[in-house]
């Protein structure tokens, strides 16, 4: 392995051209705790990027460590294949009793392979299987996965490999009328005569992670709930990324007061960054024959054990919530504050719960504060269809001191203030030291 941080040929010589976040934080990792990382010379950066939203509970929580260590300790299965497991049987348990239960949620839990985007397949084959139907629409500003059928419902992943056969992309929430209003699609949707001309599935994420952090409002998504019951076409809600509490709720679209067909979850639901990813399929819709969607790793027991954890040890206690609620209260005033105080360079600024997005003033400048950050000890990662928008995915177990000085990082940044008066943590690489320093968004977006 490389002997500092700065040694990269390894990777440069091993490892394919498609990797993509290593480019925009070249640093050799080595540990991780709570909210922070380490590199192998010792230096650290708060972290506001939580593993792309799969760390939602920061890194290594000690109650999820423990209950790994025990679990492997005892010589626990670590087999992925759907079989009858403790490990899976507690897991099961716990998303029912904690979250789906208390929620008036009725649904079965399908594991599918371990990433989000295996999520969003699954549940567009069993939409189109339970219609008889073909076509999905998905929104604007839509981000779904990088397999074939998830990216050609993906509005971001323009490509010449993507083809959206079956796939209409509709304006999202405020994008061509009004917001709240869904006459534009209806108007759009209105001449579709019956039956299978109509859509199998909406699919739509209920705060658009990569699109820019855009959430949208009550009453479009409970429009565009009635909208599809009427044309007998499904909800698809892709909670990946706001899901497991970022938005404030277990699910963001506990927050509309709308019951989704189909509910796509992954990312942090194994609380610890393991690979894990569901469809949640509501009552009467399980039609799927034995092993019609199924695979090698359907179900990792490792991330079993520790979503499990999860659920018990935070979603049990009110002051979670209570925390999780001062925190974001504290976010939402310090972007303010932001705002304010830099009305030339930040748009707008979005936050629903303690997953948020500055808008800057274009791609380049959205780059350029990441790197900022990035030399003063704080990952954040840039998204938006041109990558313009900052986002901000803190832990939503971050003390209130780390997120003030996050908070105080990006003041330093956006304030163009010298890296000598930053908060200690001078001298952190730069891109410049890496001949991986590709600018991501160079590349396909993710
Ligand atoms: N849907 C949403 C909303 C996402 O944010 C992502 C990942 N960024 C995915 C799907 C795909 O998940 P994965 O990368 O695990 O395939």
């Amino acid at each position: 392995m490389p002997a500092t941080s700065k040694d990269y040929g390894v990777f440069e010589k091993h490892e394919s051209g498609v990797r993509y976040y290593c480019r925009a934080y070249p640093a050799l990792f080595e540990r991780a705790a709570g909210t922070y990382l380490t590199d192998v010379d010792g230096r650290t950066w708060l972290d506001f990027l939580s593993g792309a939203g799969s760390l939602n509970y920061g890194h290594n929580h000690p109650a999820l460590k423990d209950a790994l260590c025990r679990y492997i300790a005892k010589d626990g299965v670590v087999s992925s294949l759907d079989l009858f497991t403790t490990a899976k049987r507690d897991f099961l348990q716990a998303l029912n009793e904690i979250v789906l239960a208390p929620g008036g949620l009725f649904h079965r839990c399908q594991f599918c392979g371990p990433t989000g985007t295996n999520a969003v397949e699954a549940a567009v084959k069993l939409a189109r299987k339970v219609t008889g139907r073909r076509e999905v629409v998905a929104f604007t500003g839509s981000y779904h996965g990088m397999t074939a059928g998830s990216m050609a419902l993906s509005d971001l992943l323009e490509d010449e490999y993507v083809t959206r056969d079956d796939v209409t992309i509709m304006p999202f929430d405020g994008t061509a009328g009004a917001v709240g209003d869904t006459g534009p699609l209806r108007r759009l949707l209105g001449d579709r005569g019956s039956g299978r001309t109509l859509p199998a599935a909406f699919i739509v994420e209920p705060v658009q992670g990569e699109g820019g952090v855009n959430a949208a409002s009550r009453r479009w998504m409970e429009e565009l709930s009635a909208l599809a019951r009427e044309m007998g076409a499904l909800l698809i809600v892709d909670e990946i990324q706001s899901g497991c509490g970022r938005t404030g709720e277990f699910f963001a679209f506990q927050q509309y007061g709308i019951a989704p067909d189909l509910v796509c979850v992954s990312k942090s639901i194994s609380g610890m960054g393991l690979p894990m990813s569901i469809v949640l399929i509501g009552p009467e819709l399980d039609r799927w024959r034995p092993g019609e969607h199924s695979g090698t790793f359907r179900g990792f027991a490792y991330a079993f054990v520790t979503g499990a954890e999860a659920l018990r040890f935070f979603w049990r206690k009110e002051t979670f919530r209570e925390e999780m609620t001062a925190r974001s209260k504290q976010l939402g005033e310090a972007l303010r504050s932001l705002a304010s105080r830099y009305p030339g360079s930040i748009r707008t600024v979005r936050r629903t719960g303690l997953m948020a997005g500055i808008v800057t003033a274009g791609p380049a400048h959205a780059a350029a504060v990441r790197q900022g950050c990035w030399r003063r000890g704080l990952i954040v990662e840039t998204c938006g269809r041109d990558g313009e928008v900052v986002k901000l995915l803190p832990p939503l177990t971050i003390t209130r001191g780390e997120m003030a000085e996050g908070m105080d990082i990006l003041d330093e940044v956006f304030g163009g203030r010298s890296e000598a008066s930053a908060s200690g943590r001078a001298g952190i690489g730069s891109m410049a030291e890496t001949a991986d320093g590709l600018a991501p968004e160079a590349a396909v977006r993710r």
